[in-house]
Parts: C-alpha cells; structure tokens; sequence
C-alpha cells in the first residue's frame, strides 16, 4: 500500500520502474519529464469494473473508445465486466471471442472478468486457466437475457469449485425479495429508489456472508450503495471472512435529496440514496471495510436512458464515468479531509491487489510497471459531457465543477495522454491472470 508523498525522481527503463531517489538525482542522457509544483505523480489508476460492452453491443462502447476515455482519466489498467457483450464471457469459447475483439484496440492495459450463470461451473476452471481474473455474478436479474442470475442453490454449486481453483467471486449483491417489479413508468425519483430499497443489498450481502464463511470463498461486494450492510461486512471481516466491498464515484458524489424528477442519467442499481447514506459510505471507506473506489462505468446508447419520457422506472440503469473517477474521488475526499494516499490506496493499489495485479500494477516501486498519472490536484474544471471520450456523452456528471485536472497518462513508459491529446495508436496489453 501507498506509504509516503515526497519530491522523488522516478527512473523507468524498458517500461518498468528500475529506481525511486532523491528529487534531484536525474541521469545523464534519457527523456527527462518534470512535474509542476502543483502537481503530483501518482500510479496509473487501476479501474476493475468497467462495462465494454463488447462484442455484441459495441454500439454501446466498445475497447477504443472506452480506454482512450480511460487514458485522459488517467486510468492505466481497467479489467472489463463479462456481461452486455455477446457472447458473455461465461465459456472459454465466449472468454476468446472477447479477446479476438479486444485485441489491437486498447489504448490502456485491459483484463477480464468471467462470469457465473446457472450450468456453467464445469468452465469456470477453464477460463481461469485461460486468464480470466476472477468471476463475478448478479443475485437479480442483470438486465440482459444472455446473463442470467442465479440463486443461492447455484452458488452452492459453483463456489466449492471456485475455492478449488482459488478464484475471486465478485458479487451484484441485491436479493429479488425486497425489489418493486412493478414497470409503470415513473419520472419521481423517490419512486424508483424507494423500488430498490437498501434491504435488498443488505439480506443479498448477509447471504454473502454466510457462503464465504461455508465455502471459504473469497468474495468481493461490487458496488456497494446501502451503508446499512457496512457494520455487518466490518464484522465479518474481522472474523476472517473473506469478503472485501467497493463502492462507486457516483454513491459518494451525488444524493437522491439532488436528483431532478426525469434525470435518469443518474439511474443505476443500486441506486445513488441519501446524503445521510453517503456521509456513512465515507465512513466504510475511512476505516477500511470499504477497500476501494471504483467506476462501474456501463454506458448505453443515450435513447435506452428514456431522457425524452424521464422514465426512471425503465431507463437502462448505468452511469458513464470511466475518465472522472480521479476527479470526482478527489474533489469529495479533500472536502472531508482524506490525503493523496488514501487516494492512491482507494484508486489504485486496492484495486490492483483485489485483481492479484499488485505490484506490477498500482505501485511506484521499483520492478512495477512505468504506469503513471500526472495531475493537478488544486485546478478546477467543469465537466462538459461532449468533451469526454466514451462513446455516448450523457453523464450525470455533465456541468460538475471538480478539482483534480489529469495532464498526462503513461502507460510502461510510453506517454499515452498529454494535455487534451491522446496517444494515436493503440500500445495496451490484454492483460491474462
Ligand atoms: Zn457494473
């Protein structure tokens, strides 16, 4: 984990880091970078839950556009969900038709998520052979029918054999039970949240708990939105449960007190909930029961959001945030007093240890990879939604006015965004366990 922020000269060759010294020992011949005094040089984010969307529907994203988008947010590494594309990543045969799609497109380094759907335990081994980073799988229904969830008895199945290969469940963790089905539309957003109450992720994470404990899996909350459940995970944990939770930009951003009657751009399940809530997301962070932060970026063609009815009973649920989860973390942080290496810690190391890719990735430490962003973290933006560069611009984030402005990402080495401009070809790796 991230120990120290101090003037340093980082020294890289080949692509990885060969020594961290003093501020003014610089080597003679080499490109010499230097940051600004404002500015501070910190690993390459590493972002695990980001939504391709490809192949199959890479109308809704797609790997050029999602990790140019990545590489101005200073996002080096994002491992890429196995649902929405077609075919879902819950077959080897799925698992190489993704990286045939992926391949020669990155901008950024790029790794993969299997999933586990009711019937397929007999392939988790080999698409963990093949490279895969763990599984994750969806208690309720996933919104796409090539996806389905599954039930305590699937589980019961497919996590013995998870804790055979050693492998990481990563958990949508909302139960069916306490979730309104009804699909009458509404444009009220106390309706669709009180729809999604916190109950359902509280009992689906309560269920969690008890299966880990059984199977001794390792099992991972994704995005995390009822603070409710954080007093039952911290205890589990101290247990020596292996559970870890994260939580998203959006949960600690936004509060559903804010959101207009129709803004659907702000729809997602779990649902952004209350200013109260939030403040007790922050807590789970502070004291470590929450690990990290990620983006859970799932974009969709903007005419599936229903702007036009502000549906928010129907609207797909998803929020594009792939290149602002720098600045929207920090611009809350620093408003409650976290540091930079809380930062690094919640963006960066945590997420990369959560996908065993610490410390190539995530680190400044010698051997890890030359993976850095260089940002400003006094400078303020406002964020206009057509200048991002996932492919559809509709974001709740639009007009936010956030500290922290990204100035250049480099990833092994080779600057791959510098002040606006991006890299003009593609240099990442499919990254396979
Ligand atoms: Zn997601």
């Amino acid at each position: 984990m991230p120990d120290t922020v101090a003037p340093r000269s980082v020294h890289i060759r080949e692509g990885k880091i060969v020594s961290v010294t003093d501020y003014d020992d610089v080597a003679d011949g080499g490109e010499l970078v230097e940051v600004d005094d404002e500015s501070v040089l910190m690993p390459g984010l590493v972002d695990t839950h980001v939504h391709v969307n490809s192949p199959g529907r890479t109308e809704w994203e797609g790997f050029r556009s999602a990790t140019l988008a990545a590489a101005a947010g200073g996002v080096t590494t994002l491992i890429d969900m196995p649902l929405n594309s077609i075919p879902p990543t819950t077959t080897l045969a799925g698992f190489k038709a993704k990286l045939d799609d992926a391949r020669n497109e990155c901008f950024i380094d790029v790794g993969f998520w299997g999933g586990v759907v009711p019937g397929n335990t007999d392939e988790l081994a080999r698409m963990f052979s093949g490279g895969v980073v763990g599984f994750k799988c969806f208690l309720v229904p996933s919104g796409v029918d090539e996806f389905p969830h599954v039930t305590e008895e699937h589980l019961r199945e497919a996590m013995p054999e998870l804790t055979r290969i050693g492998a990481l469940l990563i958990v949508h963790a909302e139960l069916p039970g306490p979730i309104a089905t009804s699909s009458v539309a509404s444009a009220d957003y106390q309706h669709f949240l009180a729809s999604r109450p916190r109950a359902a992720e509280n009992e689906a994470i309560a269920l969690m708990i008890r299966l880990s404990r059984e199977f001794n899996t390792r099992v991972h909350i994704v995005h995390l939105s009822s603070a409710e459940a954080v007093p039952m995970l911290r205890e589990a944990q101290q247990a020596g449960v292996k559970i870890t939770a994260e939580t998203c930009p959006h949960y600690l951003h936004f509060a559903a007190e804010e959101i207009p009657a129709g803004a659907t751009e702000f729809k997602c399940c779990p649902p952004i909930r209350e200013r109260e809530n939030r403040e007790k997301l922050w807590q789970g962070l502070a004291d470590g029961t929450i690990e990290m932060i990620v983006s859970d970026h799932s974009p969709c063609p903007g005419e599936m959001k229903l702007r036009d009815s502000g549906d928010f009973v129907n609207a797909w649920g998803g929020i594009a945030s792939l290149q602002l989860r720098l600045p929207v973390a920090w611009t809350e942080a620093r408003r409650r007093g976290f540091s930079l290496l809380d930062l690094a810690k919640w963006l960066c190391a945590a997420p990369a240890t959560e996908v065993s890719l610490q410390p190539q990735k995530g680190a400044i430490a010698v051997g890890s990879d030359a993976d850095f962003v260089i940002w400003n973290p006094v400078a303020q933006f406002t964020v206009a939604a057509e200048r991002l560069h996932h492919r559809h611009k509709l974001t709740p984030y639009d007009g936010e006015v956030l500290n922290g402005v990204v100035e250049m990402t480099f990833l092994r080495g080779r600057k791959i965004y510098d002040d606006g401009q991006s890299a003009s070809s593609q240099h990442g790796h499919l990254l396979l366990r």
